[in-house]
C-alpha cells in the first residue's frame, strides 16, 4: 500500500484528516486485507475506497514446511513479474520476514540460485514493504486464535531476492517505512539488510539508518576464491570491504554479522578458517563482529555443504580465536525457501 496515494485519495474525496489515520491503524496494526473491513470508516467511504488494494500484489501460492517453522510465498507483481518472500518461526511467538528487494538478482554468486535467473528490476518501496503487510495479514487470518504468545512479524530481513544496496532509493524508502512508528513502527534494531559487500551502500546505511543491522555476505577471505564465487569481489575486494567496515564501526559503533556460507573442501578447511580469522582480526574492532556460520543449502549439483563436523571444527577455532560465531540453523529446505534457495517459480 502506498500511503501518499490514499491520502491523496482521501482529500480528493473531501474526507477529514482523521480518516487517514485509521485507515492507518487498520492497515499497519490490525492488518486488515480488505477497506471493507475498516469498521470505524463509513460505509458511503468503505464503499468507495473498495476498488482499491491495500496489497500491490497478488499472492498465487503459500508453501508451508512439514514442521510450520517456515512458509513461502510466491507473488505475482503488476507486471506478472514473480517474487518470494518467506516467514520463518524459529521459535513460538518470533516471527521472522525475509523479504526481496529486486526480481531477481544481478550479483552472479555461483552458490546462489537468485542470481542464476538473472536480473529483471528493482521492487518499489511499496512492494518491498507490501511482503510484510502480507505475512501480517497472514498471521492474522492464521493464527487470531492464539492470543498467548506474539503472532505478529517481529523481525525483519532483507535477504531474499536482490541486492538491496544497488537498489538503494526504493530500499530506503522502505526502511523509512518499516520504522516510521506512525506506519509499521519496527524497531530499527529489528531490522537487517544484507549486503554481497557494496561499500558506497555500507556507508548511506551508516549515515542514513545507523541503527538498523548490517550483515555483510562474506563467505571467503580469500580473494582469488572470493572472485570465483562472487563476482562482486572484482570490483570490491576484501581490502575496499575492510575500509569500508571499519568506516562503518567509526560512523556507528555497532556489531556487524559476517555471514559465512560453508561448502565442502571450498572453504571450511583450518586453513580458510585462520585466513578468515586474520582477515577479521585486521578490521580491527573484534568485539564487533559476529559470524554466522551458514551450512550451504543445495542449489545444484556443483557445491556440497560441509559435514556437521567440519562446521563444529570451523566454530570452534574461531572462538579459540576470540571471535563470535554462532551456526545458523537454516530453515525451509524442503520449499526452496532458505538463503540462497528463492527463484520466483
Ligand atoms: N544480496 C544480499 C541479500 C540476499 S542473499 C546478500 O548477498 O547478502 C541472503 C543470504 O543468503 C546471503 O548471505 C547469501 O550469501 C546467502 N546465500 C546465498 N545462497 C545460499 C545458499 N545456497 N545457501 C546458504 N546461504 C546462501
Amino acid at each position: 500500500m502506498n500511503i501518499n496515494k490514499i491520502k491523496e485519495k482521501l482529500e480528493k474525496l473531501g474526507q477529514p484528516r482523521f480518516r487517514l489515520k485509521q485507515i492507518k491503524k487498520a492497515v499497519y496494526e490490525d492488518g486488515v486485507s480488505d477497506f471493507a473491513e475498516i469498521l470505524t470508516l463509513p460505509k458511503e467511504l468503505r464503499h468507495q475506497m473498495s476498488k482499491l488494494k491495500i496489497l500491490s500484489f497478488e499472492v498465487e501460492k503459500v508453501l508451508v514446511a512439514c514442521d510450520k517453522q517456515s512458509t513461502k510465498a510466491l507473488v505475482k507483481l503488476h507486471d506478472g513479474k514473480l517474487i518470494e518472500t518467506v516467514l520463518i518461526s524459529p521459535k513460538p511467538g518470533d516471527w521472522s520476514v525475509c523479504i526481496s528487494c529486486q526480481v531477481g538478482c544481478p550479483m552472479n554468486c555461483r552458490f546462489c540460485a537468485t542470481g542464476r535467473g538473472g536480473f529483471t528490476r528493482n521492487l518499489t518501496a511499496e512492494e518491498i514493504t507490501d511482503q510484510v503487510l502480507f505475512w501480517k495479514q497472514y498471521l492474522r487470518k492464521n493464527f487470531c486464535e492464539l492470543k498467548t504468545t506474539n503472532q505478529e512479524p517481529n523481525n525483519i530481513v532483507y535477504m531474499g531476492m536482490g541486492e538491496p544496496f544497488l537498489n538503494w532509493v526504493q530500499v530506503s524508502e522502505s526502511l523509512k517505512n518499516l520504522i516510521n512508528p506512525e506506519l509499521f513502527g519496527f524497531g530499527a534494531r529489528s531490522v537487517s539488510v544484507s549486503t554481497a559487500g557494496i561499500p558506497e551502500g555500507i556507508s548511506k546505511l551508516a549515515e542514513n539508518f545507523p541503527q538498523v543491522n548490517l550483515a555483510i555476505s562474506l563467505h571467503f577471505a580469500d580473494d582469488k576464491k572470493r572472485s570465483e564465487f562472487m563476482p562482486v569481489n572484482k570490483k570490491y575486494n576484501l581490502e575496499a570491504l575492510k575500509k569500508a567496515l571499519q568506516e562503518y564501526f567509526q560512523k556507528t559503533n555497532r556489531k556487524v554479522f559476517i555471514e559465512y556460507i560453508l561448502l565442502e573442501n571450498i572453504n571450511d578447511t583450518k586453513n580458510d578458517a585462520e585466513k578468515l580469522a586474520k582477515y577479521l582480526k585486521s578490521i580491527g574492532k573484534l568485539q564487533l563482529l559476529h559470524v554466522n556460520l551458514i551450512r550451504y543449502n543445495t542449489t545444484g549439483e556443483e557445491l556440497k555443504p560441509s559435514s556437521r563436523n567440519r562446521v563444529l571444527e570451523f566454530k570452534n577455532f574461531l572462538i579459540k580465536n576470540r571471535i563470535q560465531a554462532t551456526i545458523r540453523k537454516s530453515l525451509g529446505k524442503e520449499i526452496r525457501g532458505a538463503c540462497g534457495q528463492l527463484i520466483g517459480k
